[in-house]
């Protein structure tokens, strides 16, 4: 039975189960179980193996030196990431393949194989170095989604300079931020991109960002969108001119297997931006062997990850793990409702996408908008899903089953960090029985456990907070510049562990289940609350498309449970609805989680990556001052949402 005093109760019992289809597993790139075992004995062997099928100018001297909290992996190795991103491939007579089907929101497109990308990619290095950019140096990108993005972060990998990739969608002080940090020489970015049919100012931004940026020499600028844009020879060189004089030839430089890559900054749902530092050797073969076995990537595939570059979603499975897989990837500009809300369904048809991996946003607004648009559209390309970014109703998970996959393809649903740099617990779609919404066991190498406050493992069954206890190839090397805070944030809470700051529980049969951010537990009437199981439990209701709930000081219990409901399109939000779906959380979870007050909203407060901010949720339950709010994706939400939770009919 649950603990009244776990750190974290496991509330909600799901016994829906999916075992992987035989034909899957008879083809899966990951079939024997025994894996998992192999790895667990002798995990430097382990990755060892995964890292011999690189090309490295030097072998390394010995895998591992793991001296908490830092971490050295295939310790004087050389490499170059990009040579096993391209030129090995190209080399071995794959050159013809296509990396990238690339699609413009407009609808412009573009095919680009691997040789043109090592072309270009080598023209890209050649104007960097042509600009004074040097091995260490760091550069910022600030761009849209347009192949150029990848070109130039590989152009900076191949000469050893480490990338920062802005979001593009950032402004121009959360630019200035982060090459402050990390004292970035050049900005790469783009007169703008498109979005929804409207041009985003990037140039303007970044014209922005550089009179406040010292260390910035000059702007590096693609041409997309060719709208008006201000301009100053001293400071502007357009992309395409330096790339037509540039040498198709630039060797990459030979780097040390634990030099910068590069670093990304998180996205900021939790207070100042941290840089994440993560280096080449062990990076690339996390990033190469995750991305095989997780999603099974065959050399047929055409394989879709709409995550944003930004992201290091983006980094590590949009470019750098498919890439080293020689895979054919789709890549896609702008919205997903742009001309219509079937554009992603129209793209996955006529490219014959095979695997898809998205957020459970993108999945829950999909199922808002409702069935028809997937419905319009031929998916039988498709064979395997993922998701990744935060943890998926069990109700969006079958909705995603269901709808998209047609109820043949498995789900692997995908947790890990931009801390981590690879997926730490998810299925192997070949072996694992799935049940929906549970990111189910750690991966071959990958030591999670669940603790309680003590940093004792909890009994199956509970819930608490997750950590890893081992170090693995792609992990964080540190925050740049902040070796403290380094240390404080991740591996103080319990000594010797990497503490994640997100809850889990594990039910009866080890099955892993993500909880959300621990700093978002709630406390009512001494039961520690989830999140994510009260959501879960409104998503469940036919009705609802979308939840967020917080606790919210109360005088009586502590906390109280505040709920934000989104209603799937054509329902209406009733005070007979509201007390239907109180009383709904009630049954399914107990009286105690029932939701004190609910709000019908259209939206909910995102981040930029399609998070919940359930911090600015909390503070408007709370009528406190809204704090920052720059990072929203749809800002405007707030003040609607304000206004009815001061009015809210929920109160009992
Ligand atoms: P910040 O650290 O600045 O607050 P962030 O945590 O949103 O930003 P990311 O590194 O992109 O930045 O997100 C990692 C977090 O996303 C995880 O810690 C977890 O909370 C959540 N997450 C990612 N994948 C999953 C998943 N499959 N299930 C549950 N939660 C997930
Ligand atoms: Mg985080």
């Amino acid at each position: 039975m649950p603990g009244e005093h776990d750190a974290i109760e496991n509330l909600l019992a799901e016994s829906r189960t999916f075992p992987p289809p035989p034909e899957f597993t008879a083809e899966a790139n990951v079939s024997d179980p025994s894996v998992y075992d192999e790895a667990a004995e002798d995990l430097e062997r382990f990755w060892e193996r995964e890292a011999s099928q690189f090309h490295w100018y030097r072998e390394w001297d010995s895998v591992l030196h793991w001296e908490p909290p830092v971490a050295q992996w295939f310790l004087n190795g050389t490499t170059n990431i990009t040579h096993n991103c391209l030129d090995r491939h190209v080399e071995s007579g794959g050159g013809e393949k296509v990396a990238f089907h690339w699609e413009g929101e407009p609808g412009d497109t573009r095919t680009i194989t691997y040789s043109a990308l090592l072309r270009d990619v080598c023209k890209a290095a050649n104007v960097l170095k042509r600009l004074g950019i040097e091995t260490g140096d760091r550069v910022a990108i600030y761009m849209p989604m347009i192949p150029e993005i990848i070109v130039a972060m590989l152009a900076c990998a191949r000469i050893g300079a480490p990338h920062t990739v802005v979001f593009g969608g950032f402004s121009a002080d959360a630019l200035v931020d982060r090459i402050h940090d990390c004292g970035a020489k050049l900005i790469i970015t783009a007169d703008g991109g498109w979005r929804r049919g409207q041009v985003t100012d990037l140039k303007g931004a970044a014209d922005q960002a550089f009179d406040d940026a010292p260390t910035v020499d000059m702007k590096l600028v693609v041409k997309r969108t060719g709208h008006d844009i201000a301009w100053d020879d001293d400071q502007d060189i357009w992309w395409h001119e330096a790339m037509d004089a540039a040498d198709e030839q630039c060797d990459p430089v030979e780097v040390d297997s634990e030099h910068m890559l590069y670093l990304l900054y998180t996205s900021g749902t939790t207070g100042k931006p941290k840089g994440i530092k993560h280096t080449t050797g062990g990076y690339m073969v996390g990033t190469a062997s995750t991305h095989r076995w997780v999603f099974d990537i065959k050399p047929e595939d055409v394989y879709w990850c709409a995550a944003d570059v930004g992201w290091v979603t983006g980094h590590s499975y949009i470019v750098y793990g498919p890439l080293l897989n020689h895979t054919t990837s789709v890549m896609y500009e702008g919205t997903p409702d742009f001309p219509d809300k079937d554009r992603w369904w129209d793209i996955i048809e006529r490219y014959g996408v095979s695997i898809l991996y998205c957020a459970p946003t993108a999945i829950r607004m999909f199922m808002k908008w409702g069935d028809e648009y997937p419905g319009s559209r031929d998916l039988s390309s498709l064979r395997l899903l993922g998701t990744v970014g935060e943890p998926i109703n069990p109700e969006a998970w079958m909705w995603y089953r269901q709808v998209i996959g047609g109820d043949r393809c498995p789900i692997v649903d995908t947790w890990w960090q931009t801390e981590t740099g690879t997926i730490m617990i998810s299925p192997l779609p070949g072996l694992t029985t799935t049940k929906p919404g549970s990111a189910t066991f750690p991966l071959p190498g990958v030591d999670a456990d669940v603790v309680d406050d003590t940093g004792e493992s909890v009994p199956l069954g509970h819930g608490g907070y997750l950590v890893l206890r081992k170090p693995w190839p792609a992990m964080l090397r540190g925050i740049y510049g902040d070796d403290e805070r380094y240390y404080e944030t991740y591996w103080s809470r319990f000594p010797g562990c990497y503490f994640a700051g997100d809850g889990a529980k594990r039910d009866e049969e080890g099955y892993l289940w993500l909880l959300g951010r621990v700093d978002d537990v709630m406390n009512v009437s001494g039961h520690r609350i989830s999140t994510t199981e009260v959501e879960s439990a409104l998503v469940e209701h036919d009705a609802v498309a979308e939840a967020a709930v917080v606790g919210r000081l109360d005088a009586v219990t502590g906390q109280a449970v505040a709920a934000f409901v989104v209603l799937r399109s054509g329902v209406d939000g009733t005070d007979a609805m509201l007390d239907e779906l109180r009383s709904h959380v009630a049954e399914r979870i107990g009286p105690f989680a029932k939701p004190k007050s609910i709000v019908f909203t259209p939206d909910l407060p995102k981040t930029r990556s399609g998070k919940i901010m359930r911090r600015l949720l909390r503070d408007i339950s709370e009528d406190r001052q809204l704090g920052d709010v720059t990072t929203l994706a749809n800002a405007d939400i707030v003040a609607e949402i304000s206004d009815k939770a001061t009015t809210s009919p929920g109160e009992d």
